[in-house]
Formats: C-alpha cells, structure tokens, sequence
C-alpha cells in the first residue's frame, strides 16, 4: 500500500509566469483544483502515529483532515482544521510547512513529503467559495467583557475563540484596518488581502467589535481599560513592529526606507496604485533589499513589482538565509539579483540628499556564532560601491516600547518584550494576558495563534473559573 501511495508525484500548483507576476501584485500560485486536491490527499499513508502532527504549533489532525479531502468531503476537512487552527487560509499560505509538518513526514524519507499546506490551503479555499457559509455557535452572553490590544493573528484568534464562549470582544488597533503583518506586511501576491477580510469579516459577525486608529498607550491605557472601560481581561498581541537600523552613515538619507514602512505603504496604503490610492513610493531604476529573511524577500519582491530592478544584498550566504525556500527561489525566478557575502558600509548620497549608491564590504564565512550560523567576517580592504537609487533596511524588529513603556507594573525581560508565564500567557498584571511577536520576538503566524489560544483558554478560567474544554470551532 505504502509504495503504490509513493508512486504518485507530489502534486504542484500551477503558478503565474515569473515573467507575467513581476509586474503585478495577484497572487502568485493558483491552489489546487479539487482533483488534484485528492490525488495529493491520496499520497498521506494515514500513518497511526502521525509524524506531521508533532511538526505543527497548534497539533492539527493532519491525517484527519488529508483523509476527508480524499473521500472528497471537503466540509468535514475545513471542520477538522479549524479544531486547531483559526486562520487556515492564511496559515496554508505562509506557514513554513517545510521545517514544520512536512519535514517529518514520513513520505520524506523515500520521496516529497505530503504537501500539506497546499492541501490545508485548499480547504480553506473551498470554504470561501461556498454560498452557504457555517458560523460556529456562540454561547448565551456570560456578561463578561474582554479587551484584546491588536487585530494581528494572535489578537484575532483570542476575539474569535472568546466570543463563542459567550464574552463580549472588543479589539483596539492602532491601525486603520485589522490584520496586522498579515495586512500591512505580507504583499498581496503572497497572501490577497480579501483572505484576511474574509476572516475579520467572520468575527464581526459573531459579534466582535473593532475599533481601529485607537492607540493604546496613547489614545487610552492598559489600566483605563481595566477601570474606567471595566474589562475583566486584556489581552496584549501588539507586535514587534519596531524597525532596526543598521547604524551606518547614510541610513538618514531621502529614499531609505525600513522594510516596514515600505510595504506599509505599498499594501496598506496601496502604494502600488498610486495616484488611485493617494500614498505614493518614490518610482526610482534601482532599489537594494538589504537583509535575507521573508520580510527582505517580501520588499525586494515589492520594488521589482514597482518597476525597479531589485538587488538583494546579504552578509552572509545563500546556505543561512533564514528566508523560506520557496520564497527565495520565486525571487530568484523573478529575476532578482543576490549579492551575498557583502555588508552595506555607508549609504551615499547627493546634494539634494538623496541615494546615489551604496558603499559594500565583501565578507567571508568564520565560526559559528550564538545561531549555529557561520559568523560572517569582513574582508580587508574589499569595498565596492553598489549603484543604487533606494535602500530598503531589512535587518529585524524589536519590541515597540510605546504600549509597554505606559503599563506599569507589566514585566518586561531585557529586551523589552513582555514575560508571560509560558502555560498561561499570564502576564505580571492579574487579568493581563499576551502572545505573540510582542512576547516571544519577530516569529510566526502560526506561533502567535497558538499563543492566542493558550491565552484565550486561561482568560476563559480567569474570568468564569470554568477549567477550559478544548476550544472548537464547530
Ligand atoms: C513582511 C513580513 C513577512 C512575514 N512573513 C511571514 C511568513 O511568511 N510566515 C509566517 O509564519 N510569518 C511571517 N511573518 C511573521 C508574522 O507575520 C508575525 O510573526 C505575526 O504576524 C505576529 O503576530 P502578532 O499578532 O503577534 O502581531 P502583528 O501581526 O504584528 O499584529 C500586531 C497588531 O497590533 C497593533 N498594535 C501595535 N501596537 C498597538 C497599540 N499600542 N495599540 C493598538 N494596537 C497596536 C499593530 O498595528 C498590529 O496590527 C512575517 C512578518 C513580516 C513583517
Ligand atoms: S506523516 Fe505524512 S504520510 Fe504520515 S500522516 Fe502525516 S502527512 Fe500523512
């Protein structure tokens, strides 16, 4: 059974041309059609002690729902995911499946592994596309009144796992829309932004109240909330959207960007439809992604969509991109040119105060360093200047201290992100829960929402004293 299950090749999605996709922001692959769906659904063995499951964050019944898309029940597959996962459409799109489920798949050893998220992705889909949407049901009202700081993945999933369980949700944004990285980060070609609407779309009917351009912090506090507003609980998923620089000469001038506020402004502000939307990205001939992980490949891929060529420029080599293979490689397919082994120097400029190119070090691979990666080493006297119009900076985010700095009392360890008790999400504030990139630092979707449910359960207790069931969204 097993070897008639591994002749059948693992089934890829058809894509757009690389040549036809860097002059638009649609989304790059296409998703399965059902056929294909259940054929690649028909590769999983149904192991009885599922390596995949032990792969993922929030533990999906992987075979469970790969079964159901094989038997062609693709009601019961979005059912069993959504057991587990409150975001499936999102998280078959960006999750890194290959050091996650997939990399344990036992098919992996002879052959592909199960592509697992293709096929999550295609059950979400499916879901959207039906006319006839299922909406879990939502408990008589406990009288009990929730605050979540952040509509991000991990804010989002604790609204929507409390509102069924009877609690009133509200969510403050400091944004204009909800969604967090997944609407002001991630491009459009790799996640649309009508998914994410989709699933906003879905909590505010089952009740949960958003409150957008509201800065907590700031707009109110953390302590307000609890008295004045009279919430029982807050939760805390505020992100980590403070951007690094690099602290060389140059990083001032017109035309350098971090990564953040350049694909803030092309898929929020929808910069890419400039003068149709009315916030604009400097056009220029040539723009350098400095850094290698996702978001660097999501802005590199970004200024090519914008009409530059786009250069990436990492320190150390391809081997240590931290970036997802699939990413890298649609980048590469795009057309975008890799310099590794170089270190941006200083950033130059003109009278007007604008970029004119890039000072680089070449660099050589030494030890490795605290990561397990090489430590890159310059190389003497082996600068070189890069011709370049704009600089994006893509070197990592902190905590924003804005929220943090105005809660007294609420721990923070020495970089400034939140401490929780890491069964709970407890933080040093009864009442006071957080998850997320704002707790654990810049890391996944997929990791903030199971923080987000871990809180959401422990809120539950705290405010109702009832020992949490296993939250479902049927
Ligand atoms: C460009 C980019 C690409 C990425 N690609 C991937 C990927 O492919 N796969 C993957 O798994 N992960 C990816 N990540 C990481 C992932 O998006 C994050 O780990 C995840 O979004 C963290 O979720 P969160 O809910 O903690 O915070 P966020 O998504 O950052 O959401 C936090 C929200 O809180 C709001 N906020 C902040 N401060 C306040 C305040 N004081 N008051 C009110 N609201 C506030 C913010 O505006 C934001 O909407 C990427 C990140 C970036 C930046
Ligand atoms: S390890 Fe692979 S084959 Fe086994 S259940 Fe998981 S997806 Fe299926």
């Amino acid at each position: 059974m097993t070897e008639k299950k591994e002749k059948i090749p693992r089934q890829s999605m058809p894509e757009q041309t690389p040549e036809a996709r860097k002059s638009n922001f649609e989304e790059v692959p296409y998703g399965y059609s059902p056929e294909t769906a259940m054929l690649e659904a028909s590769r999983c063995i149904q192991c009885k002690k599922p390596r995949c499951v032990a792969g993922c964050p929030v533990g999906i019944d992987i075979p469970g729902f790969i079964k159901a898309i094989e038997d062609g029940d693709f009601a019961s597959s979005i059912r069993i995911l959504k057991e587990s996962n409150a975001l499936p459409a999102v998280c078959g799109r960006v999750c890194p499946q290959e050091d996650q489920c997939e990399v344990l798949c036992v098919i992996a050893v002879k052959d592909e592994p199960v592509a697992i998220g293709r096929l999550e992705r295609f059950a979400a889909d499916w879901e959207m596309e039906q006319e006839k949407k299922e909406l879990p049901e939502v408990a008589p009202p406990t009288g009990k009144r929730v605050a979540v700081v952040g509509a991000g993945p991990a804010g989002l999933t604790v609204a929507g796992d409390l509102i069924v369980k009877g609690h009133e949700v509200t969510i403050y944004e400091a944004l204009h829309k909800p969604g967090g990285v997944l609407v002001y980060g991630i491009p459009e070609f790799r996640l649309p932004n009508q998914i994410v609407e989709y699933e906003i779309k879905n909590l505010e009917k089952l009740g949960v109240r958003i409150e957008t351009n509201v800065v907590i912090g700031k707009t109110f506090t953390v302590e307000e909330l609890m008295t004045e507003f009279g919430y029982d609980t807050v939760f805390l998923g505020v992100g980590a959207g403070l951007p690094w620089f690099m602290g060389i000469p140059g990083e001032n001038l017109n035309g350098v960007y971090s990564a953040n506020e350049y694909l803030t402004r092309s898929n929020l502000m929808s910069a890419y439809q400039f003068p149709k939307y009315d916030t604009p990205v400097k056009k220029v001939p040539k723009v350098a992604t400095i850094g290698g992980g996702n978001v660097a490949m999501d802005s590199a891929r970004t200024a090519l969509r914008m009409g530059a060529e786009s250069i990436v420029v990492y320190r150390r080599s391809r081997n240590e991109m931290p970036a997802r293979i699939e990413e890298i490689h649609h980048a590469e397919e795009e057309g975008i040119e890799f310099h590794f082994l170089t270190n941006p120097t200083r950033i130059l400029g003109n009278e007007e105060g604008s970029v004119t190119g890039m000072e680089c070090i070449r660099m050589e691979l030494g030890e490795p360093d605290d990561s397990g990666r090489r430590r890159p080493v310059p190389v003497k006297g082996s600068e070189f200047i890069l011709d370049v119009d704009a600089v994006i900076v893509s070197v990592g985010t902190g905590a924003n201290p804005l929220l943090t700095n105005a809660t007294p009392g609420l721990e923070l360890n020495k970089w400034g992100y939140v401490v929780v008790d890491e069964e709970t999400g407890a933080t040093s504030i009864p009442g006071v829960y957080a998850g997320g990139d704002i707790v654990r630092g810049a890391a996944t979707v997929i990791l903030a929402m199971g923080d987000g449910r871990k809180a959401s359960q422990s809120m539950h207790f705290y405010m109702t004293g009832e020992e949490p069931e296993p939250v479902s969204e049927e």
